[in-house]
């Protein structure tokens, strides 16, 4: 039989915001233990919760950019549980009235072609403490530094068939994220979690099979991988005649599998009920069209644009423009002078490349675009061979130095006087006869050999056409 795995994913957002969602602590990352809080966020007594503009402004422009219904009507709900990274015993939620319903993004399919995932929903939350387990003394000890931090949860429909269409999706978002400014998006610090929904089913059956839960996922590597050991384990049950039970399951990176955590809850388990301390939102047209107004182009439209403007094919197009930080840095060196076609090579070839040698992401390199659009320029003056000018790359992509002075300092510009290459290509005839004769006997690759001794004795700094056409005419001669 063939099995079909269907997935429905729900992404925890941190929202880039300076403070928390319903006090003034800082959202900073880190910091001692327990110094980014205050009652309200440690749910003292009497204190009371006043949400921050910020938070909606950012969970609309989200919900728009994802072609969401915005809730022009909406409030907050208590969910409520206990755990020890939960000083209030519940969590302010939106349940019954999310401020964003019915949306899609749009994900490139592996085989070309794009596929419409659906988004169910989008709420307002906000994130739960820490709890650090000491082994040594066998104790757990609570962090409330996250509580309070700001959170959008997107919940999908189970539109999923593939891990690779839930990375799509996922790389798709933080993209959406990154371009509108509301996160960023850092899966190592948890800016950016999710959890996985996963059943199994006969293909082309239109029932949906019994689905567990995988909590936390916080990099594409154990998304990809806990999907893979999650449909497996469930199509063996199944195999072995036995029933795959309700349940949220976590994912154990270091065994790679995933174990029972506890069997699902669903709603009514968290006594939800309407937040007292918080009126609900009443949010007009005006608001909601200011916001619309305040949402910058998006991938998929600056893609389009250099496709239709700058002439880019669409491959070249969608690599750029899938990283806001490398799409400006393609836009700053163009304005800058730099020819799109090659600014958009150089950009895919060199400095993907040392990004990933060196783990680093677009948004935070120190090579500028005005230095890229003058290596460039120096090599389409003729200045600097291709080659030379990936060594200049190299040398000043860390540390942001100056093309023309490295140039210059490094002696590599070019050597464009006819009669310098003559000279060298004289005294390589002279010392390799062997290779002359060879060339005359009809052996052309005698001549390639030629050109790399003339290259040299020209220390790499000659364009190789000019060596080409000193080389060629002078073996023309007896
Ligand atoms: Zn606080």
């Amino acid at each position: 039989m063939t099995w079909e795995t269907v997935i429905g994913l729900e992404t925890h957002v941190e929202l880039a915001t300076k403070t928390k969602i319903f006090c003034g602590c800082t959202t900073e990352f880190g910091g001692a233990p327990n110094t980014h809080c205050c009652p309200v966020c440690t749910g003292m007594p009497g204190a009371l919760p006043v949400l921050n503009e910020r938070v909606l402004e950012f969970a609309v422009k989200t919900g728009l950019a994802l072609h969401g219904t915005v809730t022009r009507r909406c409030k907050f709900d208590r969910k409520n549980y206990f755990y020890p990274d939960l000083p209030k015993a519940y969590q302010i939620s939106q349940l019954y009235l999310p401020i964003v319903r019915d949306g899609a993004l749009e994900i490139p399919l592996a085989g070309g072609g794009t596929k419409a995932i659906r988004i169910r929903e989008l709420h307002m939350e906000e994130d739960a403490g820490k709890l650090v387990h000491d082994p040594w003394i066998d104790q757990t000890r609570c962090d409330y530094n996250r509580c309070g931090v700001p959170l959008i949860e997107i919940v999908t429909e189970p539109d999923f068939r593939t891990a690779e269409e839930v990375i799509a999706y996922l790389e798709k978002l933080k993209s959406t994220l990154q371009y509108l400014g509301v996160s960023d998006c850092k899966m190592q610090e948890g800016s950016l979690r999710c959890d996985v929904n996963l059943s199994v089913r006969p293909a082309g059956s239109a029932e949906l099979g019994a689905r567990t839960e995988m909590k936390n996922l916080n990099s594409f590597k154990a998304v990809s991988r806990a999907i893979a050991y999650e449909a497996r384990r469930q199509i063996e049950l199944i195999e072995e005649g036995k029933r795959v039970v309700q349940e949220t399951r976590r994912w154990d990176e270091n065994k790679d599998a995933t174990f029972s955590m506890r069997s699902k809850e669903n709603a009514q388990d968290y006594r939800y009920f309407p937040d007292p301390d918080l009126p609900p939102l009443e949010l007009s047209e005006a608001y909601l069209e200011r916001l619309r107004e305040q949402i910058p182009e998006m991938a998929d439209e600056k893609a389009a644009r250099y496709q239709a403007r700058l002439g880019l094919p669409a491959y070249d197009a969608q690599m750029l423009t899938g990283q806001k930080a490398l799409a400006g840095f393609f836009e700053a060196a163009v304005a800058l002078g730099a020819p799109p076609k090659q600014a958009a090579n150089w950009i895919m070839g060199e400095v993907l490349r040392r990004l990933s040698a060196d783990g680093l992401e677009a948004k935070d390199m120190t090579l500028t675009p005005g230095a890229l659009a003058r290596l460039i320029a120096l090599v389409q003056e003729g200045r600097i061979n291709r080659n030379t000018a990936v060594r200049v790359f190299d040398a000043i992509f860390a540390d942001g130095g100056d093309v023309d002075a490295y140039v210059a300092a490094h002696g590599l510009e070019q050597v464009s006087d006819a009669g310098l290459v003559e000279a060298a290509v004289e005294r390589v005839l002279a010392a390799n006869p062997k290779s002359v004769a060879d060339y005359r006997a009809g052996k052309e690759k005698a001549f390639g050999f030629l050109v790399g001794q003339a290259m040299r004795e020209l220390k790499g700094q000659a364009a190789p056409q000019a060596v080409h056409r000193a080389l060629g005419a002078a073996l023309k001669q007896p």
